[in-house]
């Protein structure tokens, strides 16, 4: 059932909806009809998406899931909420940030129901979601990068959450020390309320990378599986690998020019092996050969061609 989470007239006819695809399991909703209370109660599970506008990876994992669930309703177990776009306006825009707030959505919450519009849609969000048994927050990378799919987990949350991540599919486990965690997100905000909450992240932003993402919302089966609310089949795949202690590796451009990977993403990488190069078109010499500095996994790798000094290239995750 579609239902509307947040909704406000905006001026020139236009309208901010924030909606969601309830899906209840065939066994609740029979039971639901003679007692609706019944729903408030169900165990649940709330996957979100599109906070933002440009990353859009999450939308093939939304209509994944919602297909499979719609189809074998009895053996769904509970209800799943899909939240597709929690920033409709930056979707249609292709636009990182709510258009005309020029503000990012998702450093505003917890959102106060009172305040100015894009606080008090977080606000409805956050209301909304609350009380689920998990929630899965997706993301894309940006259109410079891509990445691996990957869970990020503040360490603050991590015993409570590590568990959960390799449920998702996912290759990779990224766990942020609480120094560089920031407290006004959707993630931060749900687990500070109790409601178990994991970041993905994955691929490339404005685009879509459907092998990745349907292994991905297979792997929200997978979760659904685990608290009891789905019996249907799903993929499950391999353990990711955790960051642990391990050392991050940075590499950044030294010149300006466009970057030609050579090294493919995703996989390990030696030590001095070459990452890729930056040439420089107009005279045509090789300006930079981009060598990894230690042997680990190549998590991150640049997609957009052009770079200038300091321009990220490549994350490696050292053995
Ligand atoms: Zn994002």
């Amino acid at each position: 059932m579609i239902e509307t989470v947040f909704s406000v007239e905006l001026p020139v006819r236009e309208h901010l909806r924030v909606q969601k695809n309830r899906i209840v399991g065939a066994q609740l909703a029979k039971a639901a009809a003679n007692d609706p209370q019944l729903l408030e109660t169900a165990p649940r599970l709330a996957v979100v998406t599109g906070i933002h506008g440009d990353e859009l990876e999450g939308q093939y994992v939304a209509f994944h899931l919602a297909q499979t669930l719609n189809a074998h309703l009895d053996q769904l177990h509970g209800i799943v909420d899909i939240y597709p776009a929690i920033n409709p306006l930056g979707i249609n825009a292709v636009e990182r940030g709510v258009p005309g707030f020029d503000l990012d959505l998702n450093r505003i919450f917890p959102g106060d129901a009172n305040g100015p519009l894009t606080e008090a849609l977080a606000a409805a969000v956050m209301d909304d979601i609350e009380g689920a048994v998990a929630c899965v927050d997706i993301h894309a990378s940006n259109i410079f990068l891509r990445e691996m799919p990957q869970v990020r987990i503040n360490e603050n949350s991590a015993a409570q959450l590590l568990p959960l991540a390799p449920l998702l599919n996912v290759d990779f486990v990224w766990v942020h020390a609480s120094a560089t965690v920031l407290q006004s997100t959707l993630a931060y905000s749900l687990n500070a309320r109790n409601t178990p909450t994991l970041v993905v992240e994955t691929g490339v932003g404005m685009r879509i990378t459907p092998d990745d993402d349907r292994k991905l919302a297979e792997g929200l089966l997978r979760l659904a599986a685990h608290f009891g609310l789905w019996s249907g089949p799903f993929e499950a795949h391999g353990m990711p690998v955790i960051s642990g202690d391990k050392a991050v590796s940075f590499l950044n451009a030294e010149v300006a020019g466009i970057f030609l990977a050579k090294a493919r993403h995703g996989l390990r990488i030696g030590e001095g092996e070459t990452i890729g190069q930056i040439v420089d078109p107009l005279q045509g010499v090789v300006m930079q050969e981009v060598v990894c500095p230690a042997s680990g996994l190549l998590f991150t790798l640049r997609e957009y061609p052009v770079v200038y000094p300091g321009s990220l290239l490549a994350r490696v995750l050292k053995e």
